[in-house]
């Protein structure tokens, strides 16, 4: 069975690393995403005195989205666009408000700085690999989720650790201010936090560190980078309910963004988001998971 799974996680790092090919490490300048149907007069869709009318009058908004993870969010260094499915998710919001993608200021937002961006007005979403959680909740707005995954292990190739037992005592690196890090410090790991998954990859790479962990949404992108090096193991052992972050200023975005998101689950545009990033990996285009109830005002 442990081999069945190796050699699963294999051929789709396999095939995810033909697909990640079009991302390019140095950046082609290209977007490879979907095109979206970019709404006409939207303003006059939305009340006076909310921020989705603000934004769609002014033709600009701010995402945060991560830059360095493969098939979710990635930016190479010439790219004009960052390619995954959290930008796709991003150009179906911005869509609707009547902002073209070329118009989108995508921001880089690594994992500790999702909340402080978010209150600190610097961006008007964060679309990040994002867990929706209860103290991330409890200072920002969190709509979703629009994906579910799970937190693995990745390892070198050669690596003997296919179990959570095997992590216990050993220095597994993820990245500060993500649920992960919480998660494998409460499974007896000795947790070492970097800035962002790319440092922490190189960690396994050369040595420094046993394991990696995080989603293995994340995970499969680097594995399918370095697939003779690095390896996905372990069942997912938590649940990582992606959400869009907006600001509690603007308790009025949760229903646009939940309402905006549910039409692209039933128009097709999600799936074709999915398809277009991680779907790439060859894995089925999962059923697109229910979005929360926002909160009352
Ligand atoms: N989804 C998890 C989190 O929000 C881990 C991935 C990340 O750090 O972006 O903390």
């Amino acid at each position: 069975m442990r081999h069945i799974r190796r050699a699963q996680a294999a051929a789709v790092a396999l095939v995810l690393a033909a697909a990640l090919a079009a991302c390019g490490d140095a950046g082609d300048d290209d977007d490879s995403g979907t095109d979206v149907d970019v709404a006409e007069g939207a303003a006059d869709d939305f009340d006076d005195g909310t921020r989705m009318k603000e934004l769609a009058d002014s033709g600009k908004v701010v995402i945060g989205v991560k830059f360095d993870q493969p098939g979710i969010g990635f930016k190479g260094a010439t790219d004009s666009m960052p390619q995954g499915l959290d930008p796709e998710i991003g150009k179906i919001l911005a869509a609707d408000l009547g902002i073209a993608p070329e118009d989108i200021t995508w921001k880089e937002t690594i994992s500790d700085n999702r909340e402080p961006f978010i209150q600190g007005g610097q961006v008007d979403l964060v679309i990040a690999s994002y867990s929706i959680t209860d103290e991330r909740r409890a200072v920002v707005g969190q709509a979703g989720p629009y994906y579910v995954t799970g937190q693995q292990l990745l390892v070198r190739s050669d690596s003997d650790i296919d179990s959570l037992d095997d992590v216990k005592g050993t220095e597994v690196c993820s990245v500060t201010g993500s649920t992960s890090l919480e998660n494998i410090e409460a499974e007896g790991a000795k947790p070492r936090g970097f800035d962002t998954y790319s440092e922490c990859v190189d960690q396994v790479l050369n040595g420094t560190v046993d394991a990696m962990t995080t989603d293995g949404a994340i995970l499969l992108g680097y594995a399918a980078q370095n697939p003779d090096q690095l390896k996905v193991v372990v069942e997912p052992f938590s649940e990582e309910r992606y959400g869009v972050g907006y600001s509690l200023d603007h308790p009025e975005m949760c229903e646009w963004i939940t309402d905006t998101i549910e039409d692209a689950y039933e128009d097709g545009a999600w799936a074709a988001a999915f398809e277009a990033t991680l779907g790439q990996s060859g894995v089925d285009t999962p059923e697109p998971p229910a979005m929360d109830e926002c909160p009352a005002d």
